[in-house]
């Protein structure tokens, strides 16, 4: 048991989980790694959902809502962090969630799949039964109603490679990753700084306000939207507070 008063307490829970999903056969020891980065960007910017990212999260919600064809995609550690927030996400959306994962088994899948049902997911989509081109690793592997015929990939945690591929296939890509420097999030179309434990929440609560908003509004929030800028603000922030704690050593 990890006492409340720990001062990194709710960093622990978070790693508790995850730990409780590679033992259930949800997320893979890879995952644990990942997790790592993540984490060590998180302290950097504070732990806390900057600006930019609220910024991001919005763009994300109005993309999502204009979308033709949208979908979900759901990993090992998004399913042991959030499953029953992107359950939620998906179902006030309408939007189906596509299990997808870097380190596929049948079996893998299937434990994300009952998982994300008993979180409280409607639409699931994991048949495997398409491929994207041009990729050589089993991220390659979509369902043919899912990513496979997607106008916009909402795919936290994704991996590079996998980013690019999205994007020469004409989607358009939603992000979240902690890490501003990676190739997902330069290459990914909005890029969401923030843990995906704050992230999706906060989203939520977007949603609400934002569903009932005219198409004009949504269109406009998008047109000023510029990822090159959020990422840049995002690295300020880090330069920022480096800067602040190294120059509180010396008062
Ligand atoms: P890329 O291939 O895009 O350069 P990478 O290889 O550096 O990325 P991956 O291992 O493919 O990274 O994916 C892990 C990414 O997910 C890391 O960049 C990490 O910052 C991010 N990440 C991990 N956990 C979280 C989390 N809880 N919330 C948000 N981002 C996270
Ligand atoms: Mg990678």
């Amino acid at each position: 048991m990890i006492p409340p008063t720990h001062p990194r307490y709710q960093s622990l829970l978070i790693r508790e989980r995850l730990v409780n999903c590679v033992n259930r056969g949800i997320t893979s020891y890879h995952g644990l790694i990942a997790h790592g980065r993540g984490e060590a960007f998180d302290y950097l910017l504070g732990e806390v959902s900057h600006p930019f990212a609220l910024e991001a999260e919005k763009a994300a919600v109005c993309l999502l809502i204009l979308a033709d064809h949208p979908i979900i995609s759901v990993n090992g550690n998004c399913a042991a962090l959030v499953s029953e927030d992107i359950a939620k996400l998906s179902n006030l959306l309408d939007i189906p969630l596509e299990v997808n994962l870097f380190h596929r088994t049948d079996a893998r899948v299937e434990k994300i799949e009952n998982h994300l049902k008993n979180s409280g997911a409607g639409r699931i989509y994991a048949r495997g039964d398409a491929i994207l081109e041009d990729l050589d690793h089993d991220r390659r592997v979509v369902d043919s109603r899912g990513i496979y015929r997607a106008d916009v990939v909402f795919v936290p945690l994704e991996d590079g490679d996998r980013c690019e591929v999205l994007k020469i296939h004409g989607k358009k890509v939603i992000t979240v990753d902690l890490n501003p420097l990676s190739r997902t999030a330069r290459a990914a179309d909005i890029t969401i700084v923030d843990n995906i434990v704050r992230a999706i929440p906060n989203m939520i609560k977007m949603v609400n306000e934002l569903k009932t908003a005219d198409k004009s509004e949504l269109d406009g929030v998008l047109a000023r939207y510029d990822n090159r800028r959020v990422l840049s603000y995002a690295l300020e922030t880090i330069n920022e507070n480096l800067n602040r704690i190294s120059r509180e050593l010396l008062e």
